[in-house]
């Protein structure tokens, strides 16, 4: 497995902002080569006193911030980069308070990068439909966590969210009205290639999966039987628990209206977790997309 920068190595390359602004110009016109206005083969130099870039023949300008969060933003491009390098780094994400203190902006910016690199979290995640051996299994989250303040109740307020796992693969995980069939299906429909194999738990929604193209296996849980040979749902029950334990641990406890971002970024990282090194990057290439 290849590593992610220690933070050393990070301030090594990214020493100020026009460091980052020529890696994000190179990231984001990967090779570029011929001008798009003169059409002739071209190399681009930095516009002193401007974040842009310029074709040596005809002087036409390339902007690697327009469209990105970073051009609207008054915070400079190297706090963006840590910001987004410490969310790419650790294992749960990072709140505000954090963000906060270790770039030294108020904690209304620091809320809002994190919103906004959580979102492009989710963006680049894409979303490619599973197959193979596919686990399936539906859990509540939020509401009534530690934390959460006698002004501030949020009983009866837990979301329902759906889960999906590809066996040595992807997750993927959407916040549900019900866990009823007219919920739950057109979501296992277009995201899980028909022929596939799910396992799940004997809730009755599930049963008439085989009836839309799926194999199917359960596990009786209400019987206390957990695992039948490779027929199990322990992954994703796995993945839940480390889901709750992520957001407990870092959010204290988020509001079903920003959930679907938290997931994205939970499952950014759990999708990219044997390849971390390619986080940075891949992140930055989407910003603006
Ligand atoms: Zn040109």
């Amino acid at each position: 497995m290849t590593k992610t920068l220690t933070a050393q190595q990070f301030f090594q390359q990214f020493p100020d902002d026009d460091a980052c602004l020529n890696h994000l110009f190179r990231v984001r016109f990967q090779g570029i080569s011929h001008c798009p206005k003169c059409k002739r083969e071209t190399k681009f130099h930095r516009v002193t006193g401007q974040p842009a870039f310029s074709c040596q023949w005809c002087g036409h300008h390339l902007h690697p911030m327009v469209g990105t969060p970073f051009a609207k933003s008054h915070t400079a491009l190297q706090k963006w980069f840590y910001a987004i390098y410490l969310f790419t780094t650790t294992r749960h994400g990072v709140p505000a308070k954090e963000l906060q203190r270790q770039l030294a902006v108020t904690y209304k910016t620091a809320w809002r990068m994190g919103h906004e690199i959580r979102k492009y979290m989710a963006v680049v995640d894409g979303d490619r439909p599973l197959s193979g051996t596919v686990e399936v299994d539906e859990t509540l989250i939020g509401g009534g966590q530690k934390g959460v303040g006698p002004g501030n109740r949020v009983t009866g307020n837990k979301a329902i969210v759906f889960g999906m796992i590809e066996r040595g693969g992807q997750i993927m995980t959407k916040v549900v009205a019900s866990t009823k069939r007219e919920s739950l299906f057109p979501i296992i429909d277009a995201n899980i290639v028909k022929g596939s194999t799910i396992y799940s738990d004997e809730y009755a929604t599930y049963r008439v999966l085989p009836w839309r193209g799926y194999k199917h296996e359960t596990v009786n849980h209400a019987a206390k039987e957990y695992a039948r040979g490779a027929v199990h749902t322990n992954s994703i029950e796995n993945m839940w628990g480390q889901l709750k334990r992520s957001i407990r641990g870092t959010h204290i406890n988020v509001s079903p209206k920003h959930l679907q971002k938290y997931l994205g970024e939970f499952e950014f990282r759990f999708n990219l977790r044997k390849a971390p090194h390619l986080m940075f990057d891949r992140l930055l290439m989407n910003f603006g997309k």
